[in-house]
């Protein structure tokens, strides 16, 4: 049997993770590093991305569940992976078992971990999540909830750390500047661990109180905050190719609705990915670009589940089995994310487990 090689495919670029990686480290001045790869490492794939990562022995793998938690240990047996979101009842056991570090948001979570972990006769390492600003979870400042928590002792039970998150790093400088001024005056002296920085919160402001950052986004190549973007490098690239190119005769519609038609005799190329891939339908009719041959040319007409259609009459030297890419280092996914109304986080993690991650192309395929 032949093979049925991948329509859609994303590379994915290791060497830029790491320059990445180590930009996130120099802007934040010696703290150690969480490095979130909640989700499936934003649509990049665990394995390649933990892999690559533990050369620098990241102090945590942050992720959402235990789910995500069981993936990383698998590629790294004794790796520390923080729950960053609030875990399930049901999940305490193995963390405990496990030896996942949450994060407490209320003294019932508490009082079941330590439970669980006498009975398991496990110490547990936990972390105090303190609600700043963002109204997500954690413990709310000066009230008799926090003072609780903060006065919880249990020989099995370690709090090493204390947490929070900033809603609006990248948007509004004054409140998140009262928000890390609040955090740290609620911090306990003796916090191992001290965080309240996603990207945008470690590049824009690094402050010494602080000693342990959690960068996700910027780790694949896309910043925040348009000051940093040149300092990163793109680690994904979504690619297909051209399966045909057909000629179509002035004033023919194509794709579903008739929403663009030719307004000459055209060249219209058309390439295997579409929304089942996780390009988003909505940026159909936008004057979203890809790249082929060495330029720029147009997506026409709308978004298909499989397929998209790109106008190549400028390009004469287009041919079918040709690669196009869709973002990557010469389109950015902001652009993507832009024309779709939405963020570039999810536009990552929206790529369907169909598209496969290929972490051995290197250099990119042109
Ligand atoms: C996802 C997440 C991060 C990473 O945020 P980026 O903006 O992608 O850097 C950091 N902290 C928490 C609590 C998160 O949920």
């Amino acid at each position: 049997m032949h093979d049925s090689p991948p329509r859609a495919w994303a590379e994915i670029d290791l060497e830029a993770l790491k320059h990445n990686y180590r930009f996130a480290q120099e802007q934040s001045g010696g703290a150690a590093v969480m490095a979130v790869v909640k989700a499936n490492a934003y649509g990049h794939g665990y394995a390649k991305v933990v892999q690559a990562l533990e050369e620098f022995s990241p102090a945590f793998y942050g992720v959402a569940n235990v789910r995500e938690a069981r993936e990383v240990r698998k590629v790294l047996p004794t790796a520390r992976v923080y729950l960053l979101g609030i875990a399930n009842p049901s999940e305490y056991e193995e963390i405990v078992h496990s030896d996942f570090t949450p994060c407490i948001s209320c003294m019932e979570g508490f009082h079941a971990y330590a439970t669980l972990a006498e009975s398991q006769q496990r110490v547990l390492k936990v972390h105090l999540a303190l609600d700043t600003g963002m109204g997500r979870g954690g413990f709310l400042p000066d009230t008799p909830e926090f003072s609780e928590a903060l006065a919880f002792t249990h020989p099995w039970v370690e709090v090493e750390g204390i947490g929070s998150h900033l809603p609006v790093a990248d948007e509004d400088e004054e409140f998140t500047r009262q928000q890390i001024t609040s955090f740290v005056k609620a911090i306990p002296p003796d916090m191992s661990f001290r965080h309240i920085a996603n990207s945008a919160g470690l590049m824009k402001f690094q402050t010494q109180a602080l000693n342990l950052v959690r960068p996700g986004l910027m780790l694949y190549g896309v910043s925040p905050l348009p000051e940093y973007q040149a300092a990163l490098k793109p680690v994904m690239r979504l690619c297909s190719r051209v399966s045909i190119i057909r000629d179509i005769p002035k004033g023919q519609g194509v794709s579903y609705g008739r929403t663009f038609v030719t307004k000459r005799d055209s060249k219209i190329a058309t390439v295997g990915i579409g929304y089942a891939d996780g390009l988003p339908r909505a940026i159909s009719g936008k004057g979203v670009e890809v790249w082929l041959n060495g330029t720029r040319a147009p997506i026409v007409g709308r978004v298909t589940m499989d397929q998209i259609m790109v106008d190549v009459t400028d390009l004469p030297q287009v041919h079918a089995g040709d690669v196009v890419e869709i973002f990557g280092p010469n389109v950015s996914v902001i652009q993507i994310a832009d024309a779709a109304g939405t963020i570039p986080w999810e536009i990552f993690t929206g790529i369907a487990p169909r598209v496969v991650r290929n972490a051995e192309v290197r250099p990119f395929v042109s």
